[in-house]
């Protein structure tokens, strides 16, 4: 990545493509940030993987126009905003082994991966995933499929910075030993590979979703603040929040 952004620029941004964020062109994110008066925009929509097997983005064969259409933006942008393109995913060990995330770091107009774990894959053949488990797994286990897979993702060294970490401990009630435990291994692995994590502005509205257990352990200077807009309104709102 080419610098950490700081709070003049908006960071994690959606598209269209995803299928639950606002349908409007990406131009409109950008002449709005422009209008905010922010240095930069980083574009980071979920990214697909080869099969589609999951829901909530892009189809696989999608990510071609997404990068393309952002390019030109960034190109006829220039000297107004400076346009920064890239995709928010999970960290998966299987696609890992085929060689996905190479390939998209391979791609030159790929300048950031986002490490966003919605769900996690766990060690099984064919691959499981969390988001078959039923609802008191999740709520005892989710956390720390998860925070491993966030660990593993870290350490990998193909991603940039860590999405809305706290987010692992969504269905948790009460901050506990475990967590904190988990968090400690997040933090040191951040550390270790020098990627900052992002303090979620949409989390910090959403019940569960942040915690400032969580946040009392990791120093300032390794996070970054991101919108996580699916809406040029939200942009606008968690924009202003974060200054
Ligand atoms: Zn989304
Ligand atoms: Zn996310």
């Amino acid at each position: 990545m080419t610098a950490i952004p700081d709070k003049t620029e908006i960071f994690h941004v959606h598209s269209f493509r995803c299928r639950h964020a606002e349908a409007v062109p990406d131009e409109a994110y950008i002449q709005k940030a422009i209008e905010l008066g922010a240095r930069g925009i980083w574009f980071s929509d979920h990214a697909p993987f080869p099969g589609d097997l999951f829901r909530n983005r892009m189809q696989y064969e999608e990510l071609e126009e997404y990068l393309s259409t952002l390019a030109d933006l960034r190109e006829r942008f220039t000297g107004q905003i400076a346009v920064h393109i890239g995709l928010e995913a999970e960290y998966l060990p299987s696609y890992a082994k085929q060689g996905y995330y190479e390939r998209l770091r391979d791609d030159p107009r790929v300048e950031f991966l986002l490490l966003g774990q919605h769900f996690a894959e766990t060690e099984a053949d064919p691959p499981e995933y969390t988001f078959s488990w039923d609802k008191e797994r999740l709520e005892r286990d989710e956390y720390t499929a998860l925070g491993e897979a966030v660990v593993a993702g870290t350490l990998s060294g193909w991603f940039d910075v860590v999405a809305h970490p706290d987010r692992i401990f969504r269905r948790r009630k009460r901050w506990d030993a475990g967590m904190e435990r988990m968090s400690g291994q997040i933090i040191d692995a951040a550390a270790a590979a020098g990627i900052p994590l992002e303090l979620n502005m949409h989390s910090i509205t959403q019940k569960h979703h942040y915690w400032k257990e969580f946040w009392e352990l990791h120093p300032s200077e390794l996070t970054v603040c991101g919108v996580d807009a699916h809406t040029v309104d939200e942009m606008v709102r968690r924009f202003h929040r974060q200054e």
